[in-house]
């Protein structure tokens, strides 16, 4: 009785699962398209793609997974192409309590411009980004799914707000053990005013609990010195110009005996920056495992702040007032430099620019990153995530090797590429359908037809509603 009871319920399970000619139901089946596999550069033409749940379940020839499948929403991808959602690997959530809404309202924006994941890199309402992360993986919040490295670990009393600070091996352990119980995705680190030597112990007690790390390397150490230490991603290409210099080790002696400020210590790595001696600097950082977050962008709006008006940005309508209050903090510091300072900063971005191409040939991973968020003037969410790819191909990088970086690299940095980066079977449903080829020209990420988050088929018209809806919340809190 009891065995007949179960043969019944798996035969209307079948029923249930399959329509009357067999084919198996699943929600949404992309067809006719061209998918791009990021990782070897083809394109395969006349693909379908079957999607149920918050999964790509098959991949295969048009005609073959429509006999196969019948699916409640069919999308007609003909003449357009289909990749993986793009990863920001560094975004901030912050500007304090008063501005959660306003960050909140930053999430949708992210999916509107193909932006399915990304990953904050720590400020002050960290309780907050902890709750989105939850509400988006239970799919009651409407936005990209967030990695996050909850609140920073710092010296004591920097210059930002909602860090932990730790000044003792103690209070290292202290934080790491309230870090893991918030069970954040990988732990930041700055050195606005961390002792050289907590930064060291931090990355490497880090390291043997199994968490990933990045930061900001104190200059009294070399990056090669905390890559050796276990450090995972360097966020921002200005510490690979410092790396890139045969007096590295000697500036940051300068800077912590007084003899140079910090200011005069970054310009003295940009001045004794060797090609050479990079290069080879460059191959011991790859053979340590060290990633990197270039954060071009971030760095071509500060360094041209001084000739460039953003004022006019039509992205600013999607910036509420208290988001875009923090953005005269950089704005106003950038009108006091020195035409000595303004040039310093222009030679950097050139020097920059430079090193990104000599990083793809050590073979360091490149984590696609904006640093979008508060304070940092005119970088905008979503939008800012096609301007760095775009800097990456200016810079020489292939259109292959920027799309890599914003779907691949990120994936296998946070430990998800059995999830992520390919549009393949088993993979999760995290999809941009788009009118032109990214891989001919990366402006073509922009060219967003339909966006699949975590399963779900939104088209160009609901985003575009968004985008108004977003542009709405932003004026309305004027
Ligand atoms: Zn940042």
């Amino acid at each position: 009785m009891k065995r007949l009871v179960a043969m019944i319920a798996a035969a209307v399970m079948a029923a249930a699962s399959a329509d009357a000619a067999g084919r198996t139901k699943i929600d949404v089946l992309i067809r006719h398209a061209t998918v791009i596999d990021v990782a070897s550069g083809k394109t395969l033409p006349d693909r379908a793609v079957a999607i149920k749940g918050g999964d790509i379940i098959d991949v295969g020839q048009d005609a073959a997974l429509f006999r196969r499948y019948s699916a409640a929403w069919l999308v007609d991808a003909t003449g357009k192409y289909v990749m993986p959602g793009l990863w920001d690997m560094h975004v901030h959530f912050g500007g304090g309590q008063e501005l959660i809404q306003e960050n909140r309202d930053l999430l949708p924006i992210y999916v509107a411009y193909g932006v399915t994941s990304v990953r904050d890199c720590a400020a002050d309402i960290s309780d907050s980004v902890i709750q989105w992360r939850s509400e988006v993986t239970a799919g009651s919040l409407f936005g990209p799914t967030i990695y996050t490295s909850g609140p920073k670990l710092e010296g004591y009393k920097p210059l930002w707000k909602g860090t932990i600070e730790v000044d003792t091996p103690a209070e290292v352990d202290a934080a790491l053990d309230r870090l893991q119980a918030m069970k954040v995705d990988f732990v930041k680190i700055t050195d606005n005013t961390l002792k050289p030597d907590i930064f060291e112990y931090a990355v490497k007690a880090a390291k043997v609990r199994g968490l990933k790390t990045s930061a900001h390397t104190p200059y009294a150490i070399t990056i090669e010195q905390a890559a050796r230490d276990g450090l995972g991603s360097v966020e921002h290409l200005d510490y690979l110009i410092k790396a890139g210099s045969p007096q590295e080790a000697a500036i940051g002696a300068d800077y912590v005996a007084g003899k140079l400020s910090y200011g005069q210590a970054s310009d003295r790595f940009v001045e004794t920056f060797d090609a050479a001696y990079a290069k080879g600097e460059y191959a011991r950082l790859k053979a340590l495992g060290i990633y990197v977050t270039p954060t071009l962008t971030m760095s071509r709006i500060l360094a041209y702040l001084d000739r460039e008006d953003h004022r006019g940005d039509a992205a600013l309508a999607y910036i509420g007032p208290g988001l875009r209050k923090t953005y005269e903090w950089r704005v106003e510091r950038a009108a006091k430099s020195t035409p000595a300072q303004v040039e310093a900063r222009h030679r950097e971005y050139e020097l920059s620019v430079k090193v990104l191409p000599m990083l793809r040939d050590a073979g360091i991973p490149i984590l696609a990153g904006t640093d979008a968020g508060y304070l940092n003037s005119f970088n905008y969410p979503g939008q800012g995530l096609h301007d760095e790819l775009e800097r990456y191909v200016e810079a020489g990088l292939t259109p292959r090797e920027a799309l890599a970086s914003a779907t691949i690299t990120g994936p296998a940095f946070l430990g998800h590429s059995d999830r992520y980066g390919a549009i393949a079977k088993g993979k999760a449903a995290d999809v941009l359908i788009l009118n032109a080829n990214p891989l001919t020209d990366i402006r073509a990420t922009r060219s967003i037809d339909s966006v699949v988050l975590h399963g779900k088929w939104i088209d160009r018209g609901v985003l575009d509603r968004t985008l108004a809806e977003a542009r709405a919340k932003a004026s309305k809190a004027n």
